[in-house]
């Protein structure tokens, strides 16, 4: 029997790992990586010593068979991305679904096994210390750039439930200009809807910085030393 273990690994606390990631990453064949330096640091600071390889969203299609034809070989395979959930806007669906495609059948039949082995992610971690509703909510990803991006603004703006989406230090000073001016212009709502932000989580300079998009806006055009990392962004009532 081979497995494909889809680990999740630290968002910036090395410590946040697992002892059952650890333990699979240390008896793993092969760890497909999608920047094996990255992983390598990680590998270092809990003593793993193993064969990478690199997996990412660019990868050929001819690596998506070279792990099918390791997995026949009864091969154990983990699949790590550089932070967090692999999968969740990070690569790695593309090929758990291929290789639930291709070796249907051995799936089936107990020869190959997909498991998950859970841990940090941005997403979660983020909903789990904001305060605010969580029962259900919207992920989003990351936003287009451009096409479709005004529009989803207004359905952000609209959603009922908590809507969350990953901002990047370069545009996020603009999403809370977009935000402020969507939810301006929204009169359906009685109370102002709040916008979260939740930067550098498990890192040192961990913030959450909560308002309305105006006040949020305003605290990071105060704090321009802030305005770099990464940022989880909520929009909830
Ligand atoms: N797979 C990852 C996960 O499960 O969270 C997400 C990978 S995605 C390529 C990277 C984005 O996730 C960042 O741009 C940021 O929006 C968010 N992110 C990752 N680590 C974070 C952290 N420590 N604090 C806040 N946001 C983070």
């Amino acid at each position: 029997m081979s497995t494909l273990s889809i680990i999740a690994t630290p968002i910036g606390n090395l410590e946040d790992i697992t002892l059952r990631a650890l333990k699979v990453l240390a008896a793993a064949d092969i760890i497909l990586c999608e920047d094996t330096r990255v992983t390598k640091k990680l590998l270092d600071r809990h003593s793993i010593s193993k064969k990478t390889i690199s997996y990412h969203a660019h990868s050929k299609l001819s690596r998506v068979d070279e792990v099918i034809v390791l997995l026949k070989e009864g091969k154990n395979l983990a699949l790590v991305s550089d932070a967090g959930t692999p999968g969740i806007s990070d690569p790695g669906s593309e090929l758990v679904k291929k290789v639930r495609h291709e070796l249907a059948n051995e799936i089936r039949t107990g020869e190959i096994k997909i498991e998950a082995i859970p841990g940090p992610s941005a997403l979660t971690s983020a909903l789990s210390i904001a305060g605010v509703p969580c029962a259900d909510f919207t992920f989003l990803g990351f936003l287009p750039h451009k096409k479709g991006r005004e529009t989803l603004f207004k359905e952000i703006v609209s959603s009922e439930r908590t809507v969350v989406f990953y901002e990047s230090p370069h545009r996020i000073m603009k999403t809370l200009e977009s935000l402020m001016e969507h939810l301006n212009g929204n009169s359906d709502h009685a109370a102002p809807k709040k916008v979260t932000i939740c930067r550098e989580l498990t890192k040192l300079f961990e913030e959450v910085v909560q308002g309305t998009a105006k006040e949020v806006r305003d605290y990071f055009e105060e704090h321009q030393d802030k305005v770099k990392g990464e940022f989880v962004v909520l929009v909830s009532k």
